[in-house]
């Protein structure tokens, strides 16, 4: 019945019966969550407490686009995604898609968003990314979003229970801003074709670079024609770097070990180069190899008792997904 600890805002809805004088029936103060309590004035102006519990119902909003000829993020506006969340929709991607190179206009996209809905039938919290899926003319992916117990952060999985993670991850820059269209290969400054030691994503200047995968940076600073550049080292044979950028992120040295999804730097357009791209490389035993047919370790698959969560929590999903397609 304590209303004071954390009660936020109270919505205080009084009823009063016609006077003269108007007489005091029954106060309900509510949270926007719907709890609080209800005061009833009774006979001989006998005032009676009761709790109200929380009326909050969860919902699942379904939304549908195809990719358009210019990027991920705007193909995603137009389908309706909330604006701070299609960040959060590209990166479930980043591991298994080259956002380059593997999505085409007309690729079909899904993304499932929860919320929390209060018996005024306003939403209440932030909506959360919890359902996405990509369907190209080569592959399709459906992943779930799913905190396994005693782990703190949600992450990606599919229907199977397999964790998107890979040891590098396919589009190591942030995803949704990626240009769909793409020029041919030939050396856009030199001006002649050239063997291309990388893979390029054309992103504006000031896209977030990722470390692609768990390592120690062992090169920050002008590197020839890549402008500025990070090269980071992830086992004793395998590195990658990171070329044409406009920023460093912050305690990016020689020396600092990064995580993988860490933001290193911006994408530019420094050193040998004639629009805003990232350009990447994999490097084997000291040679590049091309990062699309790089093998990358998959994830782990969940086991036992927490696949048998994971398959409750997707097929909660999937019945509130089929609910709302009708
Ligand atoms: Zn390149």
């Amino acid at each position: 019945m304590a209303l004071a600890e954390g009660a936020g805002d109270l919505r205080i809805t009084l009823s009063l019966a016609r006077g003269p004088p108007p007489r005091l029936l029954q106060a309900e103060l509510r949270r926007v969550d719907g709890s609080g309590v209800l005061l009833a004035v009774g006979a001989g102006d006998r005032v009676t407490a009761s709790a109200l519990a929380t009326d909050l119902n969860t919902q699942i909003k379904v939304v549908r686009g195809e990719m358009d000829a210019n990027s991920f993020y705007s193909s995603a506006v137009a389908a309706g995604v909330t604006d701070s969340l299609i960040s959060d929709f590209a990166n479930a991607f980043t591991f298994d898609f080259d956002f380059q190179r593997e999505i085409r206009p007309g690729d079909i996209f899904e993304a499932a968003f929860e919320r929390h809905v209060n018996g005024a039938g306003e939403a209440v919290g932030a909506e959360r990314l919890v359902y996405a899926s990509l369907q190209t003319q080569a592959k399709s992916k459906a992943l779930y979003r799913f905190l396994p117990t005693g782990e703190k952060v949600a992450t990606w999985f599919d229907g199977n229970g397999s964790s998107i993670v890979r040891s590098l991850m396919r589009t190591p820059v942030e995803g949704a801003r990626i240009s769909s269209s793409f020029g041919p290969r030939m050396h856009p400054v030199l001006g002649y074709t050239r063997v291309h030691k990388g893979t390029d994503f054309a992103t504006p200047v000031g896209a977030k670079v990722y470390a692609s995968g768990d390592g120690v940076i062992d090169f920050v600073g002008v590197h020839g024609g890549h402008g500025n550049y990070i090269s980071i080292t992830h086992t004793k044979t395998l590195q990658t770097a990171y070329a044409h950028l406009s920023a460093y992120g912050p305690g990016i040295a020689v020396g600092a070990p990064v995580r993988q999804g860490q933001e290193i730097a911006l994408s530019g357009n420094t050193g040998l180069s004639s629009g805003p791209h990232l350009h990447y490389e994999v490097i084997v035993g000291g040679a590049q190899v091309d990062p699309m047919a790089y093998e990358t370790e998959s994830g782990r698959r969940l086991q036992g008792m927490t696949l048998a969560a994971f398959q409750k929590e997707r097929d909660r999903i999937d019945v509130l997904r089929a609910a709302q397609n009708g």
